[in-house]
């Protein structure tokens, strides 16, 4: 795909997927290639992810990115000082603010670039990422590896105990003793969740026959 971008500067640019899906490593490729290019860059993640050290951008094959944590969005726009390029780390966990943060950092010329978990594991859209997808100029969605049938995954499955999490679990809870892994659409798994109407319930069951007959569909597939 052509990418045309402005002479004049100022775009927002969103890599997203499950986790495990390389987004960090995208990012901060884009990142550092923008720095060897001598441009000046500001790298912000919130507080909250504080998984693996408190001032880097750390991705889950061990390379580190200088990174500030901040609090709110609004702390973005008063550290972010002269840089021409902004990249903003797991923003599902910001508040609303950071689109506002994001449209603005972009109105005055400069390059945004965000990382962010596009669903949660109840697979619905994160916090503020779809507004973030809404207004960005380019969207990347990055695919991990299924954990189950080794496919192309879209999806992040929470595990409580080596089980699938139930969706009334909260969206966040740092420090327990839970675990994730990427899965696709056929393969995860939330208990409890039944679609209500019995139309869609036919129709589901319906599908699912249709699939399990039909052997090939991984062949069908399509990768990139
Ligand atoms: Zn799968």
């Amino acid at each position: 795909m052509m990418r045309v971008v402005s002479p004049r500067g100022g775009w927002i640019e969103v890599v997203c997927g499950s986790m495990f899906s390389g987004k960090s490593e995208e990012l901060m490729r884009r990142l550092r290639r923008a720095q060897i290019a001598r441009q000046q860059i500001a790298v912000f993640k919130p507080l909250l992810d504080n998984r693996y050290h408190a001032t880097d951008v750390v991705s889950h094959d061990g390379t580190r990115i200088e990174a500030r944590p901040v609090d709110t969005s609004a702390e973005i726009l008063r550290m972010v000082g002269d840089a021409q390029v902004v990249g903003i780390d797991e923003a599902q966990f910001f508040d609303a603010g950071v689109v506002d943060v994001a449209v603005r950092l972009a109105d005055e010329g400069r390059r945004v670039v965000v990382a962010a978990l596009d669903m949660d594991f109840k697979n619905e859209p994160f916090g503020p990422v779809p507004h973030l997808l809404a207004v960005a100029e380019f969207v990347d969605k990055l695919q991990a590896i299924c954990q189950v049938c080794a496919g192309p995954a879209t999806r992040t499955q929470r595990l409580i105990g080596g089980r699938p999490a139930s969706p009334d679990e909260p969206v966040i809870r740092l420090g327990a003793k839970e675990s994730y892994e990427p899965r696709c659409r056929e393969c995860h798994e939330l208990p409890n969740s039944r679609p209500t109407l019995d139309l869609a319930e036919s129709a589901i069951e319906g599908a699912l026959t249709d699939r399990a007959s039909s052997s090939a569909r991984n062949t069908a597939v399509p990768t990139f």
